[in-house]
């Protein structure tokens, strides 16, 4: 089959690897119909050094269930599925306590063990905790939004509910990359009064705007910081949404927090400590946060969905094919997408 492994920072390649196959009787097999570049592959795609052991990649997908292992239960071929970008069982204590990423059997896609779904088709482990049934037919006008499910309208969700976002709330989102955007419809889903997308590209501002941000601070660092507090009365906002991943947004998140508020962050941090331990310990800023736990989410986001009161699929501004993988890379990292939708 045709899968998508990097070698190295911008050696992005789509090639011929070993099909897919089921392993372990709780595995599924997906034939993949949609799936998704993410920001977070912009990671290793600029930094991963040359010469290691390719790596097959994507954890975003919605795709058809060809087969199943022996002991699946609630799974057959032929249901249309999302897959959560880590796999998890369901059932141990942290799939109970709404936490899947850290499940005690679980883990996460795009690795040799557990291959990637930028793919042909995908092994699924732990079929009948991992994958939701969607209740649509495999062509869908609604598949750029159920897609958008399995990582980044879950991931804006997890930020937003960190970041204890709530009625009458005054809210910042640092960064307009997808989850960005996607936590600015989590934030005015969940009643958020006020709403500052912190960006600067003018399309994906747009975009912001139409999904319910109120206000837009284009500048950086200090400066950023004093548009905020200009624009929240001097205090600052009770809820940050770090959707970027570097220490200058976690400093910059800490920064337009109001006393007492709170930093979910999202971005996979490339910082080994946390910046603006003394502000953020005087003004009883909380930060907290991590891979979101999507699986949880997808039952309490998909009426929302389905019903169109959410349009969250509208992130994806490019469609390409499996081969033309690499450009997609190339595209969203010079900014020319905002996120890229692959159908195999
Ligand atoms: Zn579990």
């Amino acid at each position: 089959m045709r899968a998508t492994v990097l070698y190295g920072a911008g050696d992005v390649r789509v090639e011929n690897v070993t099909d897919a196959r089921l392993i372990e009787p709780t595995d599924a097999l997906i034939a993949i119909s949609r799936a998704c570049i993410c920001g977070s592959d912009l990671w290793p795609y600029n930094l991963m050094e040359p010469g290691e052991a390719g790596r097959p990649m994507g954890h975003e997908a919605i795709g058809v269930v060809e087969a199943v292992g022996a002991e699946v239960r609630t799974l057959k071929a032929g249901d249309v599925v999302v897959m959560p970008f880590a796999y998890s069982d369901g059932t141990c204590d942290f799939c109970h306590e709404g936490l899947h990423t850290s499940c005690i059997h679980g883990g996460f896609f795009g690795s040799v063990e557990v291959p990637g779904a930028q793919a042909e088709a995908v092994r699924v482990p732990q079929a009948d905790g991992t994958l939701f049934v969607l209740p649509v037919g495999r062509d869908d006008a609604l598949m750029p939004s159920l897609l958008t499910l399995s990582d980044v309208m879950g991931t804006g969700h997890h930020a937003a509910l960190v970041a204890r976002v709530g009625p009458g709330k005054t809210v910042a989102v640092v960064g307009d990359g997808a989850v960005g955007l996607c936590g600015v419809i989590a934030a005015r889903r969940l009643g958020a009064e006020q709403i500052i997308i912190l960006g600067r590209h003018a399309d994906r501002i747009a975009l912001a705007k139409e999904f319910g941000a109120t206000d837009v601070v284009s500048e950086r660092g200090e400066e950023a910081v004093e548009r905020v507090r200009e624009l929240t009365g001097g205090f600052g906002v009770h809820s940050i949404l770090e959707c970027v991943g570097t220490d200058q947004a976690m400093l910059t998140s800490i920064g337009i927090a109001r006393p007492g508020g709170a930093v979910g962050r999202v971005g996979v941090p490339h910082y080994e400590t946390i910046p603006a331990a003394q502000p953020a310990f005087y003004s009883n800023v909380t930060v907290g946060g991590g891979p979101a736990p999507v699986r949880a989410y997808i039952e309490e986001l998909l009426p929302d969905v389905l019903e169109g009161r959410i349009e969250p699929g509208r992130v994806f501004d490019r469609v390409i094919s499996l081969d033309e993988v690499p450009d997609g890379y190339r595209a969203m990292n010079e900014r020319e997408s905002i996120k890229v939708m692959v159908k195999p």
